[in-house]
């Protein structure tokens, strides 16, 4: 039986990655150790780290006056580092919230300065994005262009006065984007790039070097920049795992193609659950997630069986975010076709058995 992982974060990484990892794993290129025990300063291991970068550059398009950096502590780190660096004095940002994750960051950035939340939700799945108003005047804008929690997605990127900041953590990878339309982009590794820890910060250098003196060295973007992310030990295994994530996302073509693959998996489930009328998502369809689909049985007493059938069927991690309830399969660049088709023929043949 094939096993098919829905997690939300963290979540599959691609068979065939974790399968070079492996062969590589004790012995790298024949050094006769380990990738994960060599100095982060060796030759060897700076290889790695530029081809990295260098791979992530290219698959982004990403333009030479953006720094590229390597740091720890997930997105949660960031939602910290974000104010520290960028706030200045007597500033104040713009945080848009659409979801769970855009409110967590606007709370933790209001511990830092002054803050300015503006709550774009209107009802169940909905958003409007008119409710982004006037956005100049402030250091920069905050938002969550993919809602991993609720499985409400922001496709257009907002024209704003400000440098705009996004938290790519659920979809980074997943579109081709134009990155020279944002000041700062970040991401948890841990869904479309690879370990949990590892965290990738994009950001235009001439935002860099305003940081508040008490920010934290290793949350410093200056410190990072200025020291190739290696200021202190950076999550090596971590690192290289995700290089070999950008060369697996290279060799299947680019971002434009996985962009293409993510809009055909996603439209095949929606596409279900829509025809049915045992299952249901609520989400405006304009504001749908192409990374984590989220639905509800009609009668939620069978939320538990559901969830214990699909299990024994190899189909593991489909229960949804605990504030939303119901059901969530996260489906990002690793989950191939043949996951959703097994997905939505279980869901087919559970819906039939219980009608
Ligand atoms: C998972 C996630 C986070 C939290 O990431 P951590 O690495 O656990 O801090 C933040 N934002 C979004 C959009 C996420 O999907």
């Amino acid at each position: 039986m094939t096993t098919f992982n829905f997690c939300a974060g963290p979540a599959m990484l691609p068979t065939e990655v974790m399968q070079q990892a492996q062969r590589q794993l004790c012995d790298y290129n024949d050094l006769g150790v380990s990738v994960m025990e060599l100095s982060h300063r060796s030759a060897e291991f700076t290889q790695v780290a530029e081809e990295a970068e260098q791979n992530l550059r290219d698959l982004m398009r990403i333009p030479d006056n953006y720094a590229v950096l390597f740091m720890h502590g997930g997105a949660r780190g960031q939602f910290s580092a974000i104010p520290l660096n960028l706030l200045k004095t007597g500033g104040k940002a713009l945080y848009i919230e659409s979801g769970q994750w855009s409110v967590a960051a606007a709370k933790e950035a209001a511990k830092f300065g002054d803050v300015d939340v503006r709550d774009i939700r209107i009802g169940k799945g909905d958003i409007d994005l008119s409710l982004f108003g006037d956005t100049s005047g402030y250091d920069y804008v905050h938002y969550c262009p993919n809602e991993t929690v609720d499985g409400v997605a922001i496709y257009d990127i907002p024209s704003c006065n400000s440098p705009l900041v996004a938290d790519m953590s659920s979809c980074i990878l997943g579109r081709d984007i134009d990155v020279s339309k944002f000041g700062l982009i970040y991401a948890g590794a841990q869904k479309n790039v690879g370990p949990a820890g590892l965290t990738l910060v994009i950001v235009r250098r001439d935002l860099i070097g305003q940081q508040h003196t008490a920010t934290p060295a290793i949350l410093n973007y200056q410190l990072a920049q200025d020291n190739d992310s290696m200021y202190n030990t950076p999550p090596t295994f971590a690192w290289y795992l995700a290089g070999e994530v950008f060369k697996w996302v290279k060799g299947l073509g680019g971002v434009a193609q996985m962009e293409q693959r993510n809009q055909s998996k996603a439209q095949a489930l929606y596409q279900f659950i829509d025809d049915s009328s045992f299952y249901r998502n609520e989400v405006n369809p304009s504001f749908r997630s192409e990374m984590n689909v989220t639905f509800q049985l009609h009668d939620a007493e069978l939320n538990q069986r559901f969830l214990a059938e699909a299990e024994s069927q190899g189909l593991l991690a489909l229960k949804g975010h605990r504030m939303v309830g119901g059901m969530r399969a996260s489906i990002y660049n690793a989950m191939p076709m043949a996951g959703i088709a097994a997905l939505i023929d279980f869901m087919d043949k559970f819906a039939q058995s219980h009608q």
